[in-house]
């Protein structure tokens, strides 16, 4: 018999799953749909928190305040700025969390690089792509296979594409795994305003004018009236600046 079979995994529960298609969570606030993907799926279960965007450092504070001992991870790419390095290592000194730090395969990144070189997504759509996946989506999909759940901080008014974000889905892209977006109904302003309520760490370019910040090279500042995705990928068309991490929505002050 494998590990597996002796240990169905939790998502699989018809309880879990008739919650779900039930819509229920629809009508629950955020910590009450923590509580019960913790109560569900503790210990696998885990936030998924870029450090770069407001919404993964509240998920954060809510998910602690239910269990301290709920997980999060990061995907270190290795061309994250220091501001997201020392945010991490802030959240380690205020809520005594390690967080988990997840790296690509050094042999995939050596190979892209030697063959592409180090700046090779200013090249093409193409290159940006293989360097996203390389050091983005293959780590997560690595991260993921091992849990039952993930926590994400994606809202419906943050993009079209994520206006029919559910609080709750089925996460097929990812082998079927329970996806918990349980604060998909807020708005940027309760975004700031929980911040600033709870006096929430935050990533400090936020306040040099980056509403979401991600890797080093493919960031940067905006000015007020921008669109706040302009910062991310602005050399590219806007329809190809997504990198594969939420499948059918575009990345950016998701938590990743
Ligand atoms: S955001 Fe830029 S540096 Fe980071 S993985 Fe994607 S292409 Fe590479």
């Amino acid at each position: 018999m494998t590990a597996a079979a002796e240990r169905p995994k939790r998502r699989e529960n018809p309880g879990i799953q008739r919650f779900i298609s039930g819509g229920r969570a629809e009508s629950l606030s955020a910590e009450e749909i923590l509580g019960w993907g913790l109560e569900n799926f503790h210990p696998r279960i885990a936030l998924s928190c870029s450090f770069g965007a407001p919404e993964g450092m509240i998920l954060l504070d809510l998910m602690h305040r239910i269990q301290p001992a709920s997980r999060v991870f990061v995907l270190d790419t290795g061309r994250l700025p220091q501001a997201t390095y020392d945010l991490i290592d802030r959240v380690r000194d205020r809520y005594g969390k390690s967080v988990e730090v997840i790296f690509p395969r050094a042999r995939d990144v050596e190979s892209m690089v030697r063959e592409k070189g180090l700046n090779l997504f200013f090249e093409s759509v193409e290159n940006r792509q293989l360097c996203c996946r390389i050091r983005k989506v293959e780590p997560l999909n690595r991260y993921l296979h091992d849990l039952d759940a993930w926590v994400t901080g994606l809202r419906r008014d943050q993009n079209v594409t994520r206006a029919n974000t559910p609080k709750i889905e089925i996460d097929e892209s990812h082998g079927g795994i329970v996806k918990i977006n349980p604060i998909a109904d807020w708005s940027s302003d309760r975004v700031l305003e929980y911040v600033g309520d709870r006096g929430i760490p935050i990533n400090r370019l936020h306040s040099q004018g980056y509403p979401s910040v991600g890797c080093a090279p493919c960031s940067r500042a905006i000015v007020p009236g921008d669109d706040p995705r302009a910062g991310r990928w602005w050399w590219e068309d806007p329809e190809t600046r997504e990198c594969g991490i939420h499948t059918g929505e575009e990345e950016g002050g998701s938590g990743i």
